[in-house]
Parts: structure tokens; sequence; C-alpha cells
């Protein structure tokens, strides 16, 4: 199964592709964190992607055509993929549907978490990540468990109000046109991206047919232990 995610900056992608790929048994492929990597390592394509990405700029579509398919021609995609974070504009749509052609490969879902602009900007300004699990925590709504997580933590460096507002208005002006070219094919799920992060991955995993696990308690008495 191959999906793309689509949704503005802070709509919770990142956070609910672990559990699609988890589920479904696939990939994610990230072009931010890709992008991000590239700029760390100093690499050439890095120090040209980094004049975008760090002003909320969308990187040429050229440029990101290129990553994407060294990616996705690597085996450990071939059980299948999703795609957060691509394709950001119509040109890189039809370039990926073309490009899927030409590998016999196809879309199975286009899932779209919205979210509204003044939700965004309450969840972008205080995100931070956790290099070494890669979870994402809100430093005041969910802020990391223990002080050594909390030291370790890292604020990305386009998570400011500044920056977010061009990242928005490049979502509006870009992005947001994939939705009817999306829906034209038959593809788009939306998906109501506000409330708790339990009730938004389950109602992600339902739009692709998978039950999210039941929280409820276990009605059997535990077995008595061994050590008690
Ligand atoms: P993200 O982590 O998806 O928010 O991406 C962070 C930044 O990487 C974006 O603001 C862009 O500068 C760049 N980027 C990521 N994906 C794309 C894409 N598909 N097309 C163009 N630029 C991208």
């Amino acid at each position: 199964m191959n999906i793309v995610l689509l949704g503005p900056p802070g709509a919770g992608k990142g956070t609910h592709a672990d559990a699609l790929t988890h589920a479904l048994g696939i990939l994610q492929v990230s072009t931010g964190d890709i992008i991000r990597a590239a700029i760390k390592n100093q690499t050439p394509r890095g120090l040209e992607f980094k004049k975008y990405a760090e002003t909320g700029a969308l990187v040429p579509d050229d440029l990101v055509h290129a990553l994407v398919e060294d990616r996705l021609r690597q085996p450990d995609c071939q059980p299948g993929f999703l795609l957060d974070g691509f394709p950001r504009t119509v040109v890189q749509a039809e370039w990926l549907d073309r490009m899927l052609e030409r590998y016999r490969r196809s879309l199975g879902h286009v899932l779209l978490i919205e979210v509204n602009d003044a939700m965004i900007l309450e969840r972008i300004v205080g995100r931070a990540t956790d290099p070494v699990t890669g979870h994402i925590y809100h430093l005041k709504f969910d802020p990391p468990p223990t002080a050594e997580i909390a030291a370790r933590v890292v604020v990305r460096k386009d998570d400011t109000a500044e920056v977010l507002i061009t990242r928005l208005q490049e979502y509006h002006e870009k992005t947001a046109p994939l939705v009817p070219h999306y829906e034209q094919a038959g593809l788009l799920r939306r998906i109501d991206g506000l409330g708790t992060v339990e009730a938004v991955r389950a109602r992600v995993l339902a739009s692709v047919g998978v039950t999210p696990e039941p929280l409820i308690p276990n009605p059997q008495p535990p077995a008595p232990s061994p050590y008690s």
C-alpha cells in the first residue's frame, strides 16, 4: 500500500505517520526529514536546500523530485511507503503520478489531516523532538516526561511564529490546490485533525481500514504471579 499524507504544518503528519506505518508495515518517507539531514550533513544538496528550508519557503520542485525518486527506488520502500510532506505542489503531484506509472505502482490513499491556522500556531510554537526516539513533544501541552528527555529535545529552526507565517502561506498557495487533484482521482480522505492525539490517531487508522487496539480493561483477573 502506498499512501500520501497531506496537511498543513503542525497538522500532526509526523505524529500519525508512525501509527500508520506500523499498522500497515510500510516505510515513512518524509521529505522534510531528508532535507534536514542533508542540511545537517552539509552535503552539496543540503547547502542548496538550506537557503529555502530555513526561511519556510519550498525547495524547488526539481531538487525534491530527485531526492524522492532516489529514496523510493530503495529496496526498503518496495513493500509500500507513506509520503509525508510530498507532494507539496501540483507540479510535484503530477510528477509523482508519472513516476509511479513508470514503476508500475500507484497510490492507495491520500489522507488529508485538517487543522485551522489558529490551532497550528498554538501547536507549532513549542514543538520539540526527542532526537533519540523521534517522539514529538509540546513544551506546554505535552512536555517531555523526564528531565533527561527535556535536556535533549531539539526545537526545529523553522518552528517559530515568524517562519510559520511563510510556511502557512506556502501551504495555502501551493499545497492546498492538491486537494481537488486527489479528490478528482477518488483518492482523498479528509480527517478532522482536532482533538486528542489518541482520537486523531483512531480517525487516521480508521480512514485506511485499521481498527485501533481498544483501550478497554481486560475482563480476566490477572493470573497469580509465580513471584508473589
Ligand atoms: P516539513 O518537515 O515537511 O515541514 O518540511 C520542512 C521544509 O523542508 C519545508 O518548509 C520546505 O522548505 C522543505 N520541504 C519539505 N518537503 C518539501 C517538498 N515536497 N517540496 C518543497 N520543499 C519541501
